[in-house]
């Protein structure tokens, strides 16, 4: 029932609706986090992620597929792309931007103008909006209710829940099935066609790789045979976040009274509307790029307020981030002190790689996550973070952003005692110890032409080398698209059944 309200979003991570995964640790990011790790909340529910993520819906940009087209991916130019948006966007998602005439809207918006920055738009790109939101009528639109639920009663789709594919099967020709556990099971399920993987960016590789197809030298240690070897796992990206945290003025933001909330939970139960129908948490967005040429983002910004007294509202959030108790306790004590705002930076173009391996031979072991954020040789996405807190700080000063007299919140965080506050090497070790992630893992089975090495599936999203099997999720990105993905993964969703359609309707005809 939670992942409906929209405003629960992030008390449904670490239910038993996420699979809740967790990085491995490393040396370079996650490592102030509790035990060195960032968790990894995945969907695990009918509508996969979408049924627990924050709803933004934001389109990618035509930069994102020029570099998609010219590593060799025929077809996915933004103009190809943007009647499958179209077609989903007109047919069954509803997308729903809902404005707050709260206080501090007015106020980041005028600070933003003072700045020089206008409401972004179609053709204008950077700038600050109302977020666009998967929210229909003030409930949430997962996947599996914007496309599932109005198809259910059809009689050649059978949705079987509680199931886990273990591996693919093989015939002579190819892939012919999978197996799968259910109720504790494992049973093998034929496909008289093909079979179309859609595990996501964590679990599509997992699923290659129990069955062989995969990087030789890896499967080869955990003692799989080999069907095929290509790079399944690696060129895993992310969008790395760091929470900036400010101390702001009481009278700015006001505590939600209990009447209030009382009336909030009437309009909702009532009428859909109100706070509850909202994703306050993420409710406006800046875009900005780093370059003052640059046409479209690499960064995003939101701002969440916490007024005085939020304890219980901002361990959820830290707890989902995985902030480690004595840092938790650095900000509630705070927050009892005077009012919060975090501002969320998200670089949008992290150059850095990751990789997902097996734990095990055993298929239903967790896969081993390794982010590894912030790695790339020229420090780009650590300077890109960098740029990100100078801006906040022009941003504080803007004459009715200082109106609420804002301060960065000094935590005294234990890893970065070292460095002096507000230098550029403190907060270079914040991001290390600090940065976690918008939950946007993709690239792991990577789309390209064959000839290239480090691709695993075609531009018809096709497995290289293996017959019978497609790869449709946000694993097949070429790189990541530099908005929250959500919906460039339905994109790709609409666009591989069009693959997909054309393909048996053709063998349809010549039979
Ligand atoms: C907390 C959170 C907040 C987010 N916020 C946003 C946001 O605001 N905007 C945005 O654009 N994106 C957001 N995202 C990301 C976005 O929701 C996902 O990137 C998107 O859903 C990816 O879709 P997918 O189909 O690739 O994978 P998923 O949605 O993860 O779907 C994979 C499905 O496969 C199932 N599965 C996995 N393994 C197996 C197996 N072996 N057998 C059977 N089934 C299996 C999973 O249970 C899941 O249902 C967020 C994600 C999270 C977790």
């Amino acid at each position: 029932m939670l992942t409906e309200i929209p405003t629960t979003f992030s008390s449904l991570q670490l239910s038993d609706e996420d699979w809740k995964y967790k990085t491995e640790r490393s040396e370079g990011c996650c490592l102030g986090l509790k035990d060195g790790v960032c968790l990894y909340p995945r969907g695990k529910v009918l509508g996969g992620s979408s049924a627990l993520n924050a709803m933004i819906y934001i389109r990618s940009y035509e930069d994102d597929h020029e570099h998609w087209v010219k590593e060799g991916n025929v077809g996915w130019d933004y103009e190809s792309v943007l009647k499958y948006y179209e077609r989903f966007e007109r047919g069954g998602l509803n997308i729903s931007k809902i404005r707050e005439d709260a206080q501090i809207r007015e106020m980041i918006i005028k600070s933003y103008q003072e700045m020089g920055f206008q409401e972004r738009s179609d053709t204008r790109h950077l700038g600050y909006t109302d977020t666009p939101f998967t929210i229909s009528e003030g409930t949430r639109q997962s996947s599996a209710k914007a496309f599932i639920t109005t198809i259910k009663e059809r009689p050649n789709l059978y949705v079987v829940l509680n199931a886990q594919v273990a591996r693919l099967t093989f015939n002579a020709q190819g892939v012919n099935g999978v197996e799968v556990l259910i109720n504790q099971k494992l049973i093998k399920l034929k496909a008289s066609k093909e079979v179309i993987l859609s595990a996501g960016a964590i679990n599509s590789p997992q699923v290659l790789m129990n069955s062989g197809i995969g990087p030789k030298e890896h499967l080869q240690s955990l003692g799989i045979s080999i069907k095929k070897d290509l790079r399944v796992g690696e060129h895993f990206q992310d969008h790395p976040v760091f929470h900036v945290l400010l101390d702001v003025d009481e009278e700015f933001l006001r505590p939600r009274s209990k009447e209030q909330t009382i009336d909030d939970i009437y309009q909702y139960v009532m009428y859909r509307k109100g706070y509850f129908a909202n994703n306050p948490m993420v409710n406006f967005l800046m875009h900005l790029n780093t370059n003052e040429n640059g046409e479209f983002p690499n960064l995003q910004v939101n701002h969440i307020p916490f007024p005085r007294n939020s304890r219980e509202h901002m361990k959820i959030f830290y707890t989902g981030f995985n902030y480690p108790p004595d840092v938790q306790k650095a900000i509630f004590e705070s927050n009892e002190k005077n009012s919060n705002m975090i501002i969320m930076l998200k670089n949008l173009k992290s150059k850095s790689l990751g990789r997902i391996t097996l734990r095990s031979a055993d298929p239903f072991d967790y896969p081993q996550i390794y982010p590894n954020y912030l790695s790339d040789d020229q420090e780009e996405d650590i300077n890109t973070l960098l740029y990100g807190v100078r801006f906040i700080q022009r941003l504080m000063k803007t004459k009715p952003f200082a109106d609420a007299n804002p301060q960065l919140a000094n935590l005294n965080l234990p890893n970065c005692e070292m460095f002096q506050f507000d230098t550029d090497d403190y907060w270079k070790c914040t991001f290390k110890n600090y940065v976690t992630h918008l939950h946007h893992p993709s690239g792991t089975c990577k789309m390209g032409p064959e000839s290239d090495p480090r691709t695993v599936v075609g531009p018809d999203l096709k497995v290289h080398g293996v017959a019978g099997v497609r790869v449709i999720d946000a694993s097949i990105m070429p790189r990541i698209v530099s908005a929250n993905i959500n919906a460039a993964t339905y994109m790709i969703a609409e666009k591989g059944a069009e693959l997909i359609k054309e393909e048996w309707s053709v063998r349809h005809t010549e039979l």
